[in-house]
């Protein structure tokens, strides 16, 4: 038998957790329309609903917030923050915001120009907004098999070359001002890049004079996987790992409420002093200053203190293995989940999970709520309700894949937390012809799967 793994850390504050009834949680579900995104986080008992902004932070983390240095300009814990950047990422310039998307605007506004082409490794909600928003096109050049949920492809974030040199001889270079290589990528299940994908990227965008752009929300854990799965890189640090990849790019948009530990925050980092520049004057409009951009000396003190432990091996082998000991307990009893089992989460297929209702009756909405009827855990529809409709035809959009997200928060929960997920997973499994489809009562005019309301059909 394996020698067993448990949590790196121990445990020096807890926040206890309210345990409901059935009765409790069947009422709070109806309450909520049967939209979890609607239920009080008060009746959770274990949240899976998003990996942004719910990490634990360590003793050192919320000592650092006391070193906060609250000055308007040129505040010592923005100086703090720029030092672990350049330590730990090897940009040579940072300008903090107040989130991630805070960051993408800013580099959507001072690259693109309207008429311009994005290409990027599959799309980010917010990015993808923020590109358009500066009228630009977006263009997909992820490979084939990250759409794929049967592929155990085990680089499925990366780009395919010949989509991205396709794209370039298409519109020609000086119409794309960057591309966007996210990591890992979140919209395909947490899908890792490789290093040689990274390298390979590079080396098109050096002919062709194209900017090499990182959406970096999860690189420490995109490192991680390479470490698992390329070869030569077994035996180094992360913390290494990590910096080749950021070796090749011209700069990072970051959402700290992911990798980086802490509960909000980002920043954008680069190389160039020409952006910096540009990054500062807009940073003052929308954010703040440049030296605190929309958030507190405190809260860059933080991310600062976040980044030196993201990339401890200890956690961040730890945080990839309690995905996977979860996602495995699914596999061993035979239920249907996206593989390889990702970085944050585990995605259960709905389509092949309730195979009795059609995808207009809402499967993945409706297991679920389930799961949390069972249980009181807290999941996150990935299918026709997140799809929305087209906005020409006014057609509900039929998204190829029908997802229930398992995310997990770091250093958040035990192993113990994860066997309890599985083993109510499990019993909707034995049950699951049992499970009801949903109709729809309330829609929203956008972004409907926030608020939209249902009702079990009976
Ligand atoms: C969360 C996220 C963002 C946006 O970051 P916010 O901090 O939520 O604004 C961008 N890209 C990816 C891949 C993300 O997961």
């Amino acid at each position: 038998m394996q020698r067993p793994v448990a949590e790196p850390y121990k445990i020096k504050a807890v926040e206890p957790l309210r345990m409901t009834t059935r009765e409790e949680r069947e009422r709070a579900i109806r309450e909520a329309g049967y939209n979890t995104f609607l239920l009080r986080s008060e009746d959770v008992y274990i949240d899976l609903l998003t990996d942004s902004g719910t990490n634990a932070m360590s003793d050192r983390q919320w000592s650092a917030l006391m070193m906060g240095d609250e000055a308007y300009a040129g505040a010592r814990s923005f100086y703090r923050l720029e030092e672990a950047v350049r330590e730990i990422y090897g940009f040579k310039y940072v300008v903090p915001t107040h989130q991630g998307r805070g960051a993408e605007h800013l580099i959507s506004r001072i690259l693109i120009k309207p008429g311009h082409y994005v290409p990027g490794n599959m799309y980010f909600t917010t990015t993808r907004a923020h590109q358009e928003m500066q009228g630009a096109t977006f263009v997909d050049v992820i490979i084939d098999e990250a759409h794929d949920p049967h592929s155990t492809h085990p680089f499925k974030g990366n780009v395919d070359i010949a989509k991205f040199e396709a794209l370039i001889d298409r519109v020609g270079a000086e119409n794309i001002p960057y591309i966007n290589v996210a990591l890992t990528v979140n919209m395909a299940g947490g899908q890792p890049v490789s290093m040689a994908n990274l390298r390979a990227v590079r080396e098109v965008c050096d002919r062709h004079g194209i900017r090499m752009w990182c959406d970096a929300t999860r690189a420490v854990e995109n490192a991680y996987f390479i470490k698992e799965r390329e070869e030569g890189y077994q035996h180094k640090p992360v913390r290494e790992i990590l910096k080749e990849m950021m070796s090749y790019y011209d700069g990072c948009t970051m959402s700290g409420k992911k990798d980086c530990l802490v509960n909000i925050g980002g920043f954008l980092a680069m190389n160039e002093e020409w952006i910096l520049q540009k990054a500062r004057e807009q940073v003052v409009i929308f954010e703040g200053m440049p030296t605190y951009g929309g958030l507190a000396g405190r809260d860059m003190e933080a991310i600062a203190q976040g980044i030196y432990e993201m990339v401890d091996d200890a956690y961040i082998a730890h945080r990839i293995h309690q995905v996977r000991y979860l996602g495995e307990q699914l596999l061993e009893a035979g239920i249907p989940i996206v593989q390889p089992i990702g970085g944050h989460a585990v995605f259960l297929d709905a389509k092949a999970f309730l195979p009795h209702l059609t995808q207009d009756q809402f499967p993945a909405q409706a297991l679920a709520a389930a799961l949390y009827v069972d249980s009181g855990v807290r999941a996150m529809e990935r299918g026709i309700v997140s799809a929305g409709r087209d906005p020409k035809t006014g057609e509900n959009i039929y998204p190829k894949l029908e997802l229930v997200r398992l995310t997990i928060p770091r250093r958040v929960y035990t192993d113990r937390h994860m066997d309890v997920v599985a083993w109510s997973v499990k019993q909707l499994w034995q049950h699951r012809e049992s499970i009801p489809g949903l109709r729809m009562v309330y829609e929203p005019p956008t972004l409907r799967f926030f608020t939209a309301r249902f009702e079990p059909i009976r």
